[in-house]
């Protein structure tokens, strides 16, 4: 609002010269400048002209689709049961009729998108509505840490969405594939036009460079992706009443990192999806989303604090003399993280690590004196045994 208020000034200083080149008749003058300041300027036509021109708005630059307000549509079924949504057209009284590929009538305001030969219908629907929303969510509080093969991996080792990596996988050999086949097409294309032999140039850029079929089979992945995502986060929420989980709308990257490689492209894209898959999801079936800093939480051992080796899904912990499940260890982190009396949020990274190691040094220097007393017997008593930990962790499967 401020900017369309600043530029309707801008345009008032340009109107008002205008004005004085127009005429230098006083009388005439004095009319049309109170017009002008009192946004009565519509009226006149020579002030009117001279607003277009000057006062600088915002351009449209959607060109594929079109708004059809709730009471200008309506659907009727045919008699093979098939869905048909009118519209209103070009001509008056002719409705345009577009057959749906579904049985639901579409309500409300209607944004018809043309995207590849096809209308797409956008409307509103109330989330509460859904099936998924009816289902309630579980009891248990649960960490989750995104994962690179699987969408989500849970503090308790369960693994969601396990066929995302190679969803991801091959969808970007396809791609890079494909991105290679077209830049040599590309490149004949412009040698030929080089050459002056513009119809094959044209040939090519139309039978072979085209981008209908492309974007479909990209909306199609798309939509694979998204569902495994969705699917995904709907499990942990069965079993849990809050989820713990890092801010994945959060950038550590910068847009450097995105440049042209096509896995990190995909990877930042599932980042999001499944930022507002937990975000969404959680909302409809009234679980609680919290939000903690994930600083560390993949390096540092969730037993002892210490920052551990990590090889490749393995995380070795030698003080411990554990091999912990990488992405399962982080969620237990993330998990702890909850209840992190230190590590707020927003604490820095370099803070998280000092603090960090604030803490196992304290529990190093007490260690010496406390090693033969019964505490320690104690609470290694109480401590979950190593190896059956582990064992559990490599039994634990994906939903
Ligand atoms: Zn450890």
């Amino acid at each position: 609002m401020a900017d369309i208020a600043a530029n309707l000034a801008a345009a008032k200083v340009q109107v008002r010269r205008a004005v004085f080149r127009r005429t230098s008749d006083p009388a005439e003058q004095k009319r049309m400048l109170a017009a002008l300041k009192a946004d009565r300027w519509a009226g006149d036509p020579f002030l009117a002209r001279q607003m277009r021109q000057h006062w600088k708005r915002g351009r449209n630059r959607t060109h594929d689709q079109i708004v059809v307000r709730a009471d200008q549509h309506n659907t009727v079924v045919d008699g093979r049961g098939r869905l048909w949504l009118a519209v209103p057209g070009l001509q008056r009284r002719r409705m345009v009729r577009i057959p749906l590929s579904t049985t639901v009538a579409p309500t409300g305001t209607l944004r018809l998108i043309l995207r590849g030969g096809r209308v797409e219908v956008h409307y509103q629907i109330d989330a509460s509505q859904m099936r998924s929303s009816q289902r309630p969510c579980g009891d248990r509080t649960v960490g989750v840490d995104k994962g690179y093969t699987e969408v989500l991996t849970d503090s308790e080792g369960g693994r969601h969405g396990c066929r995302l990596g190679v969803l991801l996988a091959s969808e970007s050999d396809r791609l890079k594939e494909r991105n290679r086949r077209r830049a040599r097409l590309r490149s004949i294309a412009n040698s030929a036009a080089g050459r002056g032999d513009h119809a094959k140039a044209h040939r090519i850029t139309v039978n072979n460079l085209g981008t209908v079929k492309r974007d479909r089979q990209a909306a199609r992945h798309r939509a694979r992706v998204r569902t495994e995502i969705f699917t995904a986060v709907h499990r942990v929420v069965d079993k849990a009443a809050s989820v713990v989980a890092e801010d994945l709308t959060k950038r550590f990257a910068g847009r450097k990192m995105l440049g042209k490689n096509v896995n990190r492209r995909l990877a930042a894209w599932t980042r999001g999806v499944t930022a507002e898959a937990l975000a969404n999801v959680s909302e409809r079936r009234g679980s609680a989303l919290v939000h903690v800093n994930a600083a560390y939480t993949s390096q540092a051992c969730h037993r002892c604090g210490r920052l551990g080796r990590r090889n490749g899904d393995r995380l070795h912990c030698t003080p411990c003399g554990v091999v912990w499940q990488a992405d399962v260890n982080a969620a237990i982190n993330i998990l702890q993280r909850a209840g992190d009396p230190d590590i707020a949020l927003h604490t820095p990274h370099h803070k998280v690590k000092q603090i960090l190691q604030d803490r196992t040094d304290r529990h190093r220097t007490r260690l010496p004196v406390q090693d033969s007393s019964p505490a320690t017997a104690e609470r290694r008593a109480n401590n979950p045994n190593r190896s059956a930990m582990s064992n559990k962790q490599e039994a634990a499967s994906c939903t």
